[in-house]
């Protein structure tokens, strides 16, 4: 088969390679697109240490079942299907409660991190448990489907603490999972929802995709903006989704007393948090990982068209394009949200 290879650090070309072997619970996919992901660019060039070559990256993937193994039973050659990117091991204790984002053996296609390698999705096959495997509705075009990840990071997130159906919710960050939060927030609620951003572009989509709101902490001061639009109470629950100091503290000083912070982004290792004002007023701070049962939600969003992916689709290209896309990428090509490679 044909793959895009990462041979070497920052080194990407489409080699020959074997098709991927199955096992008896496995499937194997003929890929019809997949999304490069920002993990993808920053573990190009070795930063994070989780793509070491040799690696076919790739998680955020759709296609058609061309094989499976013996012991599937719940799908079958032809099927559309989307995957889970962690692969959650079903039996240990996290996995049996239904937390398989928390799974102890958890792996994650097209990584390698030292403890594994998994190749993934920028091939023109992958093989995949079928455990974590969905199907697809025919009326969902492979490319859309290619953002359930994100679609399901940004539910995930608004499951840790559902907002009442009045609560102002505010969004900081609206990058991709930014615009798609603002989604889900929309179609489960009829409130305030504030976005924050710096980018004046990015603040446009927002509105357009179901903010009520929106602020430039260039141009003005977030916690007071978020007061005046809440009559001096501050928000009930914010979604932080970027991962700096600045942004973090931002969506924890923007709460009114008892609200609620969800912390999504993690840039940055490591943050300063406004102590006394969590803890003088009883602030709750939730972390929220990766996605935990709620594909089958998010695939019933999309194809109902609840959550548009479309206007966040910037380019699709083959599998030939995808080293050049690679290289504009982390060159720090700001005009491109989400770019999806079609093996
Ligand atoms: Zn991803
Ligand atoms: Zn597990």
């Amino acid at each position: 088969m044909r793959a895009l290879l990462l041979s070497e650090y920052k080194k990407l070309s489409v080699v020959e390679m074997p098709t991927p072997e199955i096992g008896d619970d496995e499937a194997l996919v003929r890929v019809r697109a997949c999304g490069i992901c920002g993990s993808d660019i920053h573990g190009y060039d070795g930063s994070t240490g989780r793509r070491i070559p040799p690696l076919v990256m790739g998680h955020e993937a759709a296609g058609v079942i061309e094989r499976v193994g013996q012991g599937v039973t719940d799908f079958t050659v032809g099927d559309r299907v989307s995957f889970d990117s962690t692969v959650s091991c079903g039996s240990c204790d996290f996995c049996r409660r239904g937390q398989v984002n928390l799974c102890d053996n958890r792996t994650v296609l097209g990584v390698s991190c030292g403890d594994y390698r998994r190749h993934g999705a920028f091939a023109e096959y992958v093989a995949v448990p079928s455990r974590i495997l969905y199907k697809l509705p025919d009326s969902l075009p492979f490319e859309r489907a290619a953002l359930l990840e994100a679609v399901s990071i940004a539910v995930h997130a608004v499951n840790r603490h559902v907002p009442k159906p009045d609560d102002t919710c505010v969004v900081v960050g609206s990058g991709m999972i930014g615009v798609l939060l603002i989604q889900v927030l929309k179609a489960t609620g009829g409130r305030n929802i504030v976005a924050i951003d710096v980018d004046p572009q990015k603040l446009a989509l927002a509105q357009r995709l179901g903010a009520t709101h929106t602020v430039n902490p260039n141009e003005s001061d977030v916690p007071a903006a978020v007061r005046d639009i809440t009559g001096g109470r501050g928000a009930d629950v914010s979604f932080e989704v970027v991962g700096h100091g600045d942004t973090v503290s931002g969506a924890i000083r923007c709460l009114r007393k008892g609200g609620t912070v969800i912390l999504v982004g993690n840039l940055s290792p490591r943050v300063e948090l406004p102590l006394q004002e969590v803890v003088s007023r009883e602030i709750s701070v939730l972390g929220s990982c990766a996605s935990s049962g709620e594909i089958p939600e998010c695939i019933d969003m999309l194809a109902r068209g609840v959550v548009d992916v479309d206007p966040i689709i910037s380019l699709k290209a083959s599998l030939d394009e995808a080293p050049e896309l690679f290289a504009r990428l982390y060159d720090g090509n700001r005009t491109l949200m989400k770019v999806i490679i079609q093996p």
